[in-house]
């Protein structure tokens, strides 16, 4: 197991890592987007060889931290920078998890080896057009079981990473008339399989960053490529989410303490003392409801991973920690772009911009604040929902 001390000295050489190499090429990573090409590939590499990348991928995959709670500081420092997630390799880890606890055999060999590898990128294929992405019994793509293979047909759509990825792990409805407990199934259908189409790009708030609508059109893939039991995909779901949540949240909080900085350092320069910005109480007010934010988001997260390091049942603490990182990212990249004034709009001035559109979808992808409360309130009052 990995010791607290190696975790907070992987902490800070990411932290050195992102601030040296990641930091100074953000204009020209936002300029390739979604293509994630050329400056994205080569910083990758030298993520590879700085031995930072893939830290929380299961140990027999080349991991180097076993418990969330040592990787959630670590993740923070990957979090800084919106593209830290690709270059350092996490934005990958929820699917290396559930390959390696799911996986058949042949799946791992095939699909978890090259991602562990850096040479398969994954992504994970739930929303659609036509269902309700807060409701999963909605989900419509079906796959039946004919002849030892899955046949596939629906639509996906906001799946990330699509464009480039080398496999999706599709959730397809394999009862038809089930409850939904009983009647999901994941699956994984590699990208070049006949009848697997990207339709086209989407963006988030104009940004172009790998979102995509995908269709699955008579899709034929082998029967063992279902991950776990079939019919069992929403226990992976929420399984997925727990873990995803708290990934997430954490690089959130990691993206909101960058605006945080930013906001102080605007403070204290030369033209923030030339303003009294320090001497300001309503300056001063957006730097303690940032920091208050943060603060209490940074003890949920903590908490809610100590629970699934334990084995807990951590679906209340998970909920409450990604919505209170949803809402501290918000809270602190909209001070800053307050605190900066016209420079915080404009995206090729100021990483705020950008910072400041991912903050809004942060509350809506992986869970709906409003699902999340939901699911929360309901437990609260002590009606049990299994629902993720
Ligand atoms: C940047 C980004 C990246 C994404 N990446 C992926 C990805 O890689 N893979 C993937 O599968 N999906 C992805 N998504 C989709 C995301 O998971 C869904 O948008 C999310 O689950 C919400 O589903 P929905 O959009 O269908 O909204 P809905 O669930 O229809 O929600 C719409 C509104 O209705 C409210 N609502 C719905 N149900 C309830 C309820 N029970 N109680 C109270 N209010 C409710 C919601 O809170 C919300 O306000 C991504 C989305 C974004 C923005």
């Amino acid at each position: 197991m990995q010791s607290p001390l190696i975790a907070s000295d992987l902490s800070s050489r990411v932290r050195a890592w992102l601030d040296a190499h990641i930091v100074p090429a953000e204009a020209v990573l936002d300029s390739e987007g979604a293509a994630a090409t050329g400056k994205a590939d080569e910083l990758i590499a030298a993520a590879r060889r700085a031995e930072l990348w893939g830290l929380f991928y299961p140990g027999a995959w080349g991991g180097r931290i076993d418990r969330l709670t040592d990787y959630v500081p670590v993740a923070e420092e990957e979090g800084r920078s919106e593209h830290g997630p690709m270059i350092f390799g996490s934005e990958a880890v929820i699917d290396a998890h559930m390959l390696d606890r799911h996986g058949s055999a042949a799946v791992k060999e095939r699909y978890l080896a090259p991602l562990a590898a850096g040479l398969a990128t994954p992504a994970y294929g739930m929303s659609e057009p036509g269902s309700i992405g807060s409701i999963p019994s909605t989900i419509q793509t079906s796959a039946v079981l004919e002849d030892g293979h899955w046949r596939i047909d629906g639509r996906k759509w906001f799946i990330c990473r699509a464009g480039r990825a080398a496999f999706v792990t599709v959730v397809a409805r394999t009862r038809p008339d089930a409850p939904a407990d009983d009647a999901l199934s994941m699956i994984i259908v590699p990208t070049d399989t006949p009848g697997f189409r990207v339709e086209r790009e989407l963006d988030v708030f104009g940004r172009h960053q790998g979102q995509c609508e995908i269709s699955f059109t008579n899709v034929r893939v082998p029967a063992h490529h279902v991950l776990g039991r079939p019919h069992a995909g929403m226990g992976l779901m929420r399984e997925r989410l727990v873990l995803g949540r708290l990934v997430r949240a954490s690089h959130w909080l990691g993206l909101g303490q960058r605006c945080f900085d930013l906001m102080v350092e605007r403070i204290r320069s030369p033209r923030g003392e030339l303003a009294a910005l320090a001497d300001k109480q309503l300056m001063r007010q957006h730097v303690f409801e940032a920091h208050l934010s943060l603060a209490s988001a940074r003890a949920l997260v903590r908490a809610a991973a100590e629970d699934f390091d334990a084995g807990r049942r951590c679906d209340v603490s998970a909920n409450l920690a990604k919505v209170a990182a949803a809402r501290a990212l918000n809270r602190c990249a909209d001070s800053a772009v307050q605190v900066y004034g016209a420079e915080g709009v404009c995206a090729a001035l100021s990483p705020l911009a950008g910072i400041y559109r991912a903050a809004r979808a942060a509350r809506i992808l992986d869970g709906t604040d409003e699902a999340l409360i939901n699911s929360v309130g309901r437990q609260l009052v002590g009606i049990d929902v299994t629902a993720p």
